[in-house]
């Protein structure tokens, strides 16, 4: 017996030794100078946050609702402590006695007191007890306390009751609402729009019902997406900065790119059966259809897309519906749509960071998450901070419909966001500076620059070295929006590299003056690698890219590509190339640029200056390749889009 206690005593050692060395392995900035906890604390309650999210009811409603009947301590029990009452037992009918204020206020605290006692160890009690503490004084709930706790709640209800908890006490600089389609006191918000009802339609009347209110007269699906463009329309001239989706609540968030005869077919049949109900399965097609057209408008206005994921309020919801992982194809159809993932994905927060670390337009909020469960905010914090770019989370959101509760949830974020830094930087894992940027960036500078709130943005033109006049400017104005490319082409390959080992540099094919380079002929066909070639018609995608090995499926050969510009007037004109291996230029008959090497491609990698005659310029390319890719790209340097590129739309191969 004896042995085991020592034997289990060594092993405790043995493994602190282990927990110690692990933590060790990690650091890698020098550990704090002590009182780092204290100034971590204070820099992030001295933090004004931007709040995400919020469906609070405006002061002047609230004031009005005052006027119908005294608040009191139920104020304080919706949302969401409420659902966890549930949870523990507390029915709807039980709830209803405990609401109806002609029962005595003493009575009905000593319905709900039980149910409150077995909740009160959740995160949504949280925000009760620190609401009740901080902003009533009241350090206890009970028998005791119900009256007086009902009575401020009561009195607090005054005209500037707003400002003082959500300014003075939770040092919220702005909410994002979510609460339809107003026009808030941007003092305090901004909002967001949903357009849900939309795409989550089943039924005729439902379409005719957003016809007459977006007054377009709907007769196909065409009309309904007129509808949709409308409202979204009148979002934009409220200033809505956002779009929300919370459809997780009613269906499952796959929204696969439907056809639009596919979407057409739904609609018809949605229009023609009304007396029918439809079965999801049935109107998936044109739901899905229409979430696609919603994100095509989010694109076109640049406006993030904030999605319900994750745990549903309200219980009684299927939690598998609303994985992150569902919304992948929208992640890759949608790269310059910024999509914004709510509640921490709870319980998905290893997929959501997963979804945020690879994908450039996925961000985590955290959102509501901080009071379903503190412990996982910090879990995954923790995590994600390792995981996934600074700039990617956003580590608050209020949620609530009531001013009192958002800030409870402010105090619970503000101290998760503290531990977890705090955690890092006594690691070593971060210095203390780092950790109070970091803080900086979650609660308030990343929900600034996504929402371009307060001239805030990631737009890359705002770095000097961007803005200021000069090549790096025009070049970047170009790049950023894939213009100036060559994207129509003739080309004529392969001709032979003339080796076989290539041990000759460059191979004599790269010199070998092959037909292309003495004329320029569409309808002769020559010896080719591998029997007579001609001229060919290629348009390249969207990067621009001439892909060599994709048109002949080999390599080890010569390839001449040609194209043709009209220049409005005589000119210099700067244009860049990549090319994959190396290449010889002429522009106008004139030998440009001649570079053997074997590279791959970079693009806009050189760049070189021709002068343009007015007319037509031709430019012949010649390109060698050795292995692997065979590839080339060229953009002209074109701030103006004067100089139009020949389409060869009428060329037929053997007619010109
Ligand atoms: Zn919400």
């Amino acid at each position: 017996m004896k042995t085991q206690i020592r034997s289990l005593k060594l092993l405790g050692f043995l493994s602190l030794i282990f927990v110690i060395n692990i933590s060790a392995q990690i650091q890698t900035v020098e550990l704090p100078e002590p009182g780092f906890e204290e100034r971590i604390e204070k820099a992030i309650d001295d933090i004004w946050i931007i709040d995400t999210h919020e469906h609070l009811a405006f002061e002047e409603k609230m004031l009005e609702q005052k006027k119908k009947g005294d608040f009191d301590f139920t104020h304080l029990f919706k949302k969401y402590i409420d659902d966890d009452l549930v949870s523990a037992g507390y029915l709807p009918m039980v709830q209803q006695m405990v609401n109806n204020k002609s029962l005595p206020l003493i009575d009905r605290w000593e319905i709900l007191e039980p149910f409150w006692q077995a909740t009160r160890n959740t995160g949504y009690a949280r925000v009760v007890i620190i609401a009740a503490r901080d902003l009533y004084g009241i350090k206890e709930i009970n028998a005791e306390s119900v009256e007086q706790l009902s009575q401020k709640i009561n009195d607090s209800y005054q005209t500037g009751w707003y400002k003082k908890v959500l300014k003075d006490n939770a040092k919220i600089d702005l909410s994002i609402v979510d609460v339809g389609h107003v026009k808030p006191d941007h003092e305090f918000y901004y909002h967001v729009e949903r357009f849900d009802r939309f795409i989550s339609v089943f039924s005729a009347s439902e379409i005719n019902d957003l016809g007459k209110k977006y007054e377009v007269e709907i007769k196909n699906l065409d009309d309904f997406v007129v509808a949709l463009g409308k409202a979204f329309q009148e979002g934009l001239d409220y200033g809505m900065i956002g779009v929300k989706s919370g459809l997780a609540y009613k269906r499952e968030i796959i929204y696969e790119n439907t056809t639009k005869t596919d979407a057409e077919a739904v609609f018809n049949k949605v229009f023609s059966e009304d007396k029918k109900p439809i079965s999801f399965e049935e109107v998936k097609p044109l739901q899905d259809f229409m979430m696609h057209r919603v994100l095509d408008l989010a694109k076109e206005h640049d406006l993030p897309v904030q999605i319900h994921t994750g745990l549903h309020a309200g219980g009684k919801n299927e939690i598998r519906n609303s994985n992150p992982t569902l919304l992948t194809n929208l992640f890759n159809e949608y790269p310059n749509v910024k999509f914004c993932i709510f509640h921490s994905s709870y319980p998905y927060g290893a997929e959501l960071s997963v979804l945020a670390k690879n994908y450039p337009n996925v961000f985590i909020d955290m959102c509501w998450s901080q009071v379903i469960s503190p412990y996982y905010c910090e879990r995954y914090l923790h995590e994600w901070l390792e995981a996934v770019p600074a700039n990617k989370i956003m580590a608050f959101g209020g949620d609530y419909s009531h001013v009192e509760s958002a800030y409870g949830h402010s105090v619970m974020a503000r101290s998760v966001v503290a531990k977890v830094l705090t955690e890092k930087v006594k690691g070593g894992y971060i210095t203390e500076d780092e950790a109070i940027k970091v803080a900086i960036r979650l609660l308030r500078d990343n929900a600034l620059e996504i929402f371009k709130l307060k001239g805030k943005s990631r737009d890359l033109s705002r770095l000097p070295a961007l803005s200021k006049a000069g090549y790096t400017h025009d070049f970047w104005q170009m790049v950023k929006t894939g213009s100036g490319l060559i994207r129509h082409w003739m080309v004529i390959g392969p001709f032979p590299i003339g080796t076989e080992n290539f041990t000759e540099e460059p191979p004599p094919g790269f010199h070998k003056v092959y037909p292309p380079e003495k004329k320029i002929n569409f309808t002769g066909s020559y010896a080719g690698e591998s029997g007579r070639i001609r001229w060919q018609k290629v348009t390249t995608g969207k990067s621009g890219i001439l892909d060599f090995k994709s048109m002949f499926h080999r390599g080890k050969a010569i390839v001449y590509a040609y194209a043709e510009v009209i220049s409005p007037d005589k000119r210099k004109m700067k244009f860049t190339f990549g090319s994959d291996a190396g290449a010889k230029i002429w522009i106008n008959g004139k030998l440009v640029y001649n570079e053997h090497a074997w590279r791959g491609l970079g693009m806009d990698a050189d760049i070189f200056e021709v002068d343009l005659i007015k007319g037509k310029n031709r430019i012949l390319v010649k390109v060698e390749d050795k292995m692997y890719n065979w590839e080339m790209m060229m953009r002209m340097i074109d701030l103006n889009n004067e100089i139009k590129v020949v389409e060869w739309q009428d060329y037929q191969p053997g007619t010109l």
